[in-house]
């Protein structure tokens, strides 16, 4: 039996349905605490709670994975899946150690207001969560402000924490907040490219020193909850309103929009290897080069072309080919330095991008590159050997005239004469007279062999 994937149409849908449930629901949720009324959930409630935040924690972790810049958002995320643990054990399990809260949770009157009030901030935020994921993709400006939004719903929150008894008191609201500041980190994180999270995840001082507030501004008032409320064993207690409830299905949709949204990430990213990548050796092609090119300088080129390469394919297999094309990509790669790009140009061609210029260190690098091929192991057929080895031409980028285009044109005259030269040779630009003379008087590289 196979399985019916469902169609992208399908699952557009959904992603913008659920966050639109989602609010309709929060909203909802909102209405019995403005009317003054609270509703109080026993310790069920409470598993299930924890059980989404659990949930909510490992589509962050995750999704993360996605983001790039993710190790506060990790961090987070399994301090938040470390605690859920713990309280989904202390809840299920009666012998197991009670870390974080009683395990008779009864609501004792004086605090719900500060809870609720707590719980309402969180609902209000993840609010605002629903519609930054909702509006991202069509407005980049809504989903900032969406999420700022959010982000003071998260520091207002913290402060209930702190300042409020509440974290001694009310189970919810402490996982409650955990949820909202890790999906405003999240929504922050997705936006990260964007002014004004721009200056929060960019590398200067000021950057780092907003991060580090942020980690304190969000751990310490954990730790301090945690560390309190292992300590009070006294106040038996937790205070649940419709709003709490709301907040927890909030919770778990906004980790299924978020798990959707890092598929769809992947997706991208999937989309934008194969098109920028090579599939057999992994080296950028030349869409690939062509975004480097957008996005980095290079001072030249080096062309290389393994040499009678056909011969290895026809005596040992195409599959023998390709094992030695991925054997030259990954020898080249472990070569070049961080700066320099290696591109598989296409067949048995590669080029290399170099920030280095100068006869001298191209020639250097050149042979550097021409010598790590000759090392690799020699490849046999009965009493035939085949050495391999390649050829190269090298070309400096000038801005002034033709730029990448006309390098890489020198480049190949230059790969032309080190072939003509008799192959496993290097050759630089001047080459190039002297290959015109080669070709003034009618002689192919292939007359030399
Ligand atoms: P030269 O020394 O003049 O470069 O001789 P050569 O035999 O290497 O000639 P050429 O560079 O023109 O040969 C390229 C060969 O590479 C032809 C083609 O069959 C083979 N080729 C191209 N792409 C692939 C591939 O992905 N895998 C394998 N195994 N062979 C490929
Ligand atoms: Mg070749």
């Amino acid at each position: 039996m196979t399985r019916k994937s469902r169609s992208p149409q399908k699952q557009v849908f959904a992603y913008k349905l659920f966050p639109l449930a989602m609010v309709a629901l929060v909203c909802a949720g909102q209405i019995p605490y403005f009317l003054g009324r609270q509703n109080e959930y026993l310790l069920p409630m409470a598993t299930v709670s924890t059980g989404g935040y659990l949930v909510l924690a490992i589509a962050m972790a995750r999704g993360a994975q996605g983001l790039g810049r993710s190790v506060l958002l990790h961090g987070l995320s399994f301090l938040v899946i470390a605690l859920s643990v713990q309280r989904l054990l202390q809840n299920l399990i009666p012998s197991w150690p009670q870390v974080l809260q009683p395990q008779l949770f009864v609501d004792y009157g004086l605090v719900p207001f500060a809870a609720n009030r707590l719980s309402s901030i969180c609902a209000i935020g993840l609010i605002f969560l629903n519609l930054a994921l909702l509006v991202e993709l069509r407005s980049r400006w809504h989903a900032i402000v969406f999420t700022m939004t959010a982000w003071f719903a998260a520091i207002f929150a913290l402060n209930g924490l702190v300042v409020d008894t509440s974290y001694l008191t009310n189970g919810i609201s402490f996982f409650s907040v955990a949820s909202l500041v890790i999906g405003g980190t999240a929504m922050a994180l997705r936006l990260s490219a964007e002014a004004p999270f721009l200056v929060l995840f960019k590398g200067s001082g000021l950057g780092l020193a907003l991060r580090i507030v942020s980690c304190v501004i969000v751990i310490e008032p954990l730790a301090v909850g945690l560390f309190v409320s292992a300590f009070e064993t006294e106040r038996y207690y937790v205070s649940a309103s419709v709003t709490h409830v709301v907040a927890i299905i909030a919770s778990i949709k906004l980790a299924m929009i978020l798990a959707v949204a890092s598929v769809f990430d992947q997706n991208q990213t999937l989309l934008q290897q194969a098109a920028e990548f090579d599939h057999l050796t992994g080296l950028l092609n030349r869409h690939g080069l062509e975004r480097e090119l957008a996005n980095n300088s290079f001072n030249s080129v080096v062309m290389l072309d393994i040499d009678h390469f056909k011969q290895i394919n026809d005596a040992l297999g195409h599959a023998a080919g390709d094992k030695l094309l991925v054997a030259v990509a990954k020898t080249l790669s472990g070569c070049l330095g961080p700066d320099d790009v290696v591109v598989r140009w296409g067949g048995d061609e590669f080029i290399v991008l170099t920030q280095e210029h100068g006869q001298e260190r191209l020639q250097a690098l050149s042979e550097g590159l021409r010598k790590a091929i000759t090392t690799l192991p020699a490849l046999h057929l009965a009493t035939w050997r085949f050495q391999i080895t390649m050829s190269l031409g090298y070309a400096q980028i000038d801005f002034g005239t033709q730029g990448f285009a006309g390098a890489v044109s020198r480049a190949d005259q230059a790969l032309y004469a080190a072939k003509y030269a008799g192959r496993n040779k290097t050759r630089g630009e001047r080459a190039e007279q002297v290959l015109q003379q080669f070709q003034a008087a009618d002689m192919a590289p292939e007359a030399k062999v």
